[in-house]
């Protein structure tokens, strides 16, 4: 587990580097760090003075009132950055960082990472002090969007700057963070040496394929193979050692049994090796001893700052032709095409590939991750989002290491290129060879998962035929304005079946408009049916197919089309398919088409001609699954993005303190006065309610609020009052002592004891509508809304989106509900303040996102009013537990 503050960073230029708190210990590597500093560079510290190494290591090393971090490499601390605190929340703070890390963005994340850590203990502004001269090293600070105050003084300059990081900070960060990985990942795909350590003579072992896949696919560099026992190996002299090889090795295929991968990555760290693929299996997936070995592995890369791929992988592959490295061992010679691609099973890159080639896609790059040790499918997706070979990105991907990063990147990417990504692992039993196979320890629910794509973009797809089928649409078709399709065929049946699943994947068949019916008319056969299936019957000619293409996609009822050909003896399937090229040819990509080719030798894949492809699927359920895909896709580009809604009304000490003392307690949940009160510091208005110890104190409570009365019973083990007769609604000041006697007998006889009341003011009239989060581990807090009180279970009405919310987000999450009509006044109903009920969610919202220790909160019933009226939460329950450490900004997992 990974200790606050603590640690693994890429740089800037894809190496690592390990963030640490420092302590008292660290006096001598922080002497030997600062003797190391040239002159110029400690001028930018220690208010610009250059004195002896005694004095300057007295101001950075940790003490009781100084906050120091380090960064490492090697067990040598190559930077410095530190804080003390001055008056009114300030702090003076100073970043050092040695030569040679210079200029690798490691000042930033350093920075980044105290102002983190001040800014948890109450410090709110930064201030830096600078030699004048040597300002030009603090300039990452602007360049990090901190709203900067500077001071000028003689000789010395000084900026000042709010330690919180702001909206502007947070995307430079995360600028900062793709150069990073993509220049990670870039070490690896554009290699310029490589070695095969374990390249084998034998071309059926997996170093010999491996080393003959490299060399026949023409790596534009020198290739090293390396073999303890041959002098050669498939014709080419071997090395002993990596560290006998005569040139520089940019990138290390590690081919030897998991036993001897920790002496081997050794002699790359040796030979300064910036980049291993390690193939070898045996480890973290297997359990026991094969983690003890995966640690080792990559405790040898971060202390040497090397990047690792797998272990427990396939390879890697680029075909740019200026690199052209084929690392991976199965029999197959990838196609030059757009596609990114990473599989995270070894064993399933085979078919992949193979399947890119059969469907004429073919891959930009492909990557298996394998255990993802350290790079992984996040770093990936940075590193295809500025990659001019790519346009479309391919995730099989089996758990997460970090889910809540992967929905930021992808709802960044995939503006740009779409992400389609295939997720096994969604049946029980696909859940338990998740584990077994990957070691991933925990696999979020199914829902969760479902939230996390669509929030952020992302097409998913059930298998990885289906992920091939998209992927043919994507790389060859403009996405879906809207859903409506047109279907054109020459059969009736396959255009009503056509028409049929479109319909039940929530797209749209609709008629086409007069203007057009009556140009299909004046050229089609009187007996075809031109409303929409347009059925030319089995005597389409291929002239026909293109004539009626270009008419219907004239139509401003159409956003796609879907062209189905059934070979009818007289017509020749050659001649259909040039016609149909042609005529979407014509089109230029204003709307998408799809054909179906339903034939005993049918043509699946694409239609290709010279410019144009057009994806064939022999059946057309499958087309109109791959339309409405795209469409959703679509729909999610042109969405607007939302607004993260903060507001500004909340006490969040309070609630940190409801929290808090929970937690000290060590009770889980909370009590019926600290869950209103948490509520109320979150500004969630909740019924007018006052808690009691006896009957006759309830009564008193009545008479106070006045009005109808509903009474509940509290205990510790009452989760279901209204089940056992907890809960009595209406009642006058003056009958509720009687009612509570009443009620505590009868809890009293069903064996709850120990009860006392929660006495509430009547909120009639409404619709009762549920609101909650889970805390899941990995996944982070998600939010559901469903329509509410008793009949929770019985409706399962219930949608889910992971949190922050936007406005956006709650809109919608109110809106897909099926019972949604009834807010909106169903049958002569009243209109509901749905706008309330959307401002509860948000304000939840904020409030997991603050206090992850919430890991379960039920409002239920949340009582929605008339418009205008607002919402209240007349029943609520609230569980906490102690949560893992936040990590520091730009850690790795
Ligand atoms: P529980 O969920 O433990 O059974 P609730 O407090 O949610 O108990 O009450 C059950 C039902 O009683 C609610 O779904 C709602 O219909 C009704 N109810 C509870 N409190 C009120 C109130 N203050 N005003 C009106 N109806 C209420
Ligand atoms: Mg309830």
């Amino acid at each position: 587990m990974i200790e606050k503050f603590e640690g693994d960073v890429a740089l800037k230029d894809g190496s690592l580097v390990h963030v640490r708190r420092a302590s008292a210990d660290d006096l001598a590597a922080l002497t030997e760090f600062l003797r190391g500093v040239s002159p110029s560079t400690l001028l930018s510290r220690f208010q610009g003075k250059v004195r002896r190494d005694e004095e300057h290591v007295e101001d950075v090393v940790p003490s009781s009132r100084r906050f120091t971090m380090v960064a490492e490499r090697e067990r040598r601390i190559v930077a410095e950055a530190d804080y003390v605190p001055t008056e009114s929340n300030g702090a003076d703070a100073g970043v050092l960082v040695a030569d040679d890390f210079q200029r690798k963005g490691l000042g930033t994340i350093l920075l980044a990472q105290l102002s983190q850590a001040a800014a948890d203990s109450g410090i709110t502004r930064f201030t830096l002090t600078t030699s004048a001269t040597a300002h030009p090293k603090l300039s990452f600070v602007e360049e990090m969007g901190y709203p900067v105050h500077v001071g000028a003084a003689p000789g010395f300059v000084r900026v000042t700057f709010p330690t919180s990081i702001t909206p502007t900070g947070l995307r430079a960060f995360e600028k900062w963070e793709a150069v990073a990985a993509a220049a990670a990942v870039s070490r690896f795909l554009n290699a310029k040496s490589v070695a095969v350590i374990g390249a084998s003579r034998d071309r059926h072992s997996i170093g010999g394929a491996l080393f003959a896949n490299i060399m026949e696919g023409g790596f534009k560099g020198p290739v090293y193979p390396v073999n303890k026992e041959a002098s050669y190996v498939q014709s080419v002299t071997a090395y002993r050692s990596v560290l006998d090889c005569p040139g520089r090795v940019d990138l290390a295929f590690v081919v030897v049994p998991a036993r001897f991968v920790p002496e081997t990555v050794r002699e790359c760290a040796q030979k300064g090796v910036p980049a291993v693929v390690v193939i070898a299996s045996g480890f973290a997936e297997v359990g026991g001893e094969g983690h003890q070995l995966q640690e080792e592995l990559v405790r040898i890369c971060t202390e040497s700052g090397i990047r690792l791929i797998g272990p427990n992988c396939m390879g890697i592959l680029n075909t740019d032709p200026s690199v052209s490295l084929n690392g991976q061992f199965a029999p197959v010679k990838p196609m030059v095409g757009r596609m990114g691609f990473v599989s995270q099973s070894g064993a399933l890159g085979y078919a992949i590939i193979d399947q890119a080639n059969k469907l004429g896609l073919g891959m930009s790059s492909f990557v298996s991750v394998g255990n993802k040790a350290d790079i992984s499918g996040n770093d990936l997706i940075q590193y295809w989002e500025e990659d001019r070979n790519t346009d479309l990105i391919l995730m099989h991907i089996e758990s997460f290491g970090n889910p809540r990063k992967f929905g930021r990147l992808a709802t960044r990417i995939a503006r740009k290129k779409p992400i389609v990504v295939v997720k096994s692992g969604r049946s029980a039993s696909g859940f338990r060879a998740t584990q077994s196979h990957t070691g991933a320890l925990v696999a979020a629910s199914d829902v969760t998962v479902d939230a996390l794509f669509r929030q952020s973009g992302v097409v998913r797809t059930e298998t990885l035929e289906e992920m091939f089928e998209v992927a043919a649409f994507l790389a060859t078709q403009p996405v879906p304005k809207g859903p409506k399709v047109a279907i054109v065929t020459n059969a009736g049946g396959p255009g009503i079946l056509a028409a049929d699943a479109c319909e039940g994947l929530g797209l749209s068949v609709p008629e086409l408009t007069d203007e057009t019916k009556r140009e299909l008319q004046s050229f089609l056969l009187p007996i075809a049916g031109t409303k929409n299936p347009v059925d030319m019957t089995s005597v389409a000619s291929a002239a026909d197919y293109a004539r009626v293409i270009s008419t219907v996609s004239q139509d401003p009822n159409v956003d796609a089309l879907i062209v189905i050909f059934i070979p009818p003896i007289a017509v020749r399937t050659e001649d259909v398919s040039a016609a149909i090229l042609q005529a979407a040819g014509r089109l230029g990509g204003k709307i998408p088409v799809i054909a179906t080719f339903m034939a005993a030798k049918g043509v699946t894949g694409e239609l290709s001609g010279e410019k144009v492809r057009i994806p064939a699927y022999p059946f057309p359920e499958s087309a109109a699954r791959v339309l409405s895909r795209a469409v959703q896709y679509g729909k999610w580009l042109s969405e607007p993005r939302g607004r993260a809604v903060r507001f500004v009304d909340l006490r969040k000490l309070e609630a940190a303190s409801i929290v808090s003392g929970a937690l000290v307690a060590g009770r889980g949940w909370l009590t019926q006065t600290e869950t209103g009160a948490l509520l109320s510091c979150y500004g969630i208005p909740t019924a007018r309610s006052s808690y009691a110890k006896t009957p006759d104190d309830a009564e008193a409570a009545a008479e106070a609020l006045g009005g109808k009365i509903v009474l509940k019973g509290v205990a510790p083990s009452l989760v279901h009052k209204s089940d056992v007769g907890g809960v009595t609604l209406g009642l006058g000041p003056e009958q509720v002592a009687q009612a509570a006697r009443g009620m505590a007998a009868r809890l009293s006889d069903q064996g709850i004891g120990d009860v006392s009341f929660l006495v509430q003011e009547l909120v009639p009239d409404a619709v009762e509508m549920f609101v909650g989060v889970t805390n899941d581990v990995n996944f982070g807090p998600l939010l559901a809304c469903g329509a509410g009180g008793a009949l929770v279970e019985l409706l399962r009405d219930v949608s889910v989106k992971l949190t922050p919310l936007t406005d956006k987000d709650a809109h919608q999450l109110v809106r897909s509900l099926k019972t949604y009509p009834l807010l909106e006044g169903y049958r002569g109903g009243a209109v509901r303040d749905v706008g309330a009920l959307e401002e509860i969610i948000l304000r939840l919202s904020e409030l997991v996102e603050d206090l992850p220790e919430v890991d379960e909160l039920d409002l239920n019933p949340v009582m929605v009013l008339t418009k205008g009226k607002g919402a209240v939460v007349v029943d609520a329950r609230v569980h906490v537990t102690e949560g893992a450490p936040e990590l520091p900004l730009g850690a790795k997992k």
